[in-house]
């Protein structure tokens, strides 16, 4: 049975949406500090059930908060989602037509890519092809600054990825839209972008780099958990949680 909302639910969902996304370090802390302020009958640690409270609240609006895996370091984080939009329309107040569709083309380019990832070069070039209201090149690189700070993007030396929150948002959406492109993660069952892959013809299951590190951990010699075959890639460091805080 759902609890009854208190101050303490609205202090922390007010935060959410100013931030949109929290790793669970964070949410975990903010979840004390909001119970406590608030002198909270809740258990302050206890974080699952306390959004579940939030979310039954938030259910007839069409929101939700959505529990998700980062492909960057492997942490859980907690988006705040709409459920009612569940394509790239979600976006659509907050850009234009044009702008969308440079969004959708730079998803399309890094869905077919096998790293997950697509070059500033490779966008930029993609918006010859548009339909809508074609950008200058500098109006294309302004408003690719704008999907970072808004965090439907995210950007290392030039190379674009789906950010944490545009994955766990929209999951359902990229799901059906390019159904026979994108595979799951064979550790965790999310969708995996930023990943290695198994050489074997036959077999070539997707695995994040995180989840690489957390299976591999300790053995000595990788083999693909499908097949079996000899895993030929570089196994990433296990990342502790706070070598990522620092950044
Ligand atoms: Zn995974
Ligand atoms: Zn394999």
């Amino acid at each position: 049975m759902s609890q009854r909302m208190e101050d303490s639910h609205r202090g922390f969902l007010q935060a959410m949406m100013r931030n949109g996304i929290m790793d669970r370090q964070e949410a975990k802390r903010l979840c004390k500090l909001c119970c406590e302020r608030y002198k909270s009958s809740h258990a302050p640690d206890n974080l699952d059930s306390f959004i579940d409270t939030i979310n039954s609240k938030l259910q007839p609006l069409f929101m939700q908060i959505r529990k998700g895996m980062s492909e960057d370091d492997g942490n859980q984080h907690y988006v705040l989602v709409n459920t009612a939009e569940t394509d790239i329309t979600r976006m659509s107040s907050d850009y234009a037509d044009n702008e969308l569709e440079l969004f959708r083309k730079t998803m399309d380019l890094i869905v077919s890519s096998e790293n997950g990832k697509a070059s500033s070069t490779d966008i930029l070039n993609s918006t010859d092809t548009m339909a809508s209201k074609k950008m200058k090149k500098s109006q294309t690189e302004q408003l690719l600054k704008r999907f970072v700070c808004d965090k439907w993007l995210s950007e290392k030396q030039g190379e674009y990825t789906l950010s944490t929150r545009c994955i766990i948002e929209m999951e359902p959406y990229i799901r059906a839209m390019y159904q026979d492109q994108v595979k799951m993660c064979h550790i965790c069952h999310n969708v995996a972008f930023q990943c290695q892959i198994c050489e074997n013809p036959t077999c070539g299951i997707k695995i994040h780099n995180p989840c690489v590190a957390r299976y591999f951990k300790g053995r000595v010699e990788p083999r693909c958990p499908a097949c079996e075959d000899f895993w030929p890639h570089e196994i990433p460091e296990f990342q502790q949680r706070q070598s990522q805080s620092k950044r």
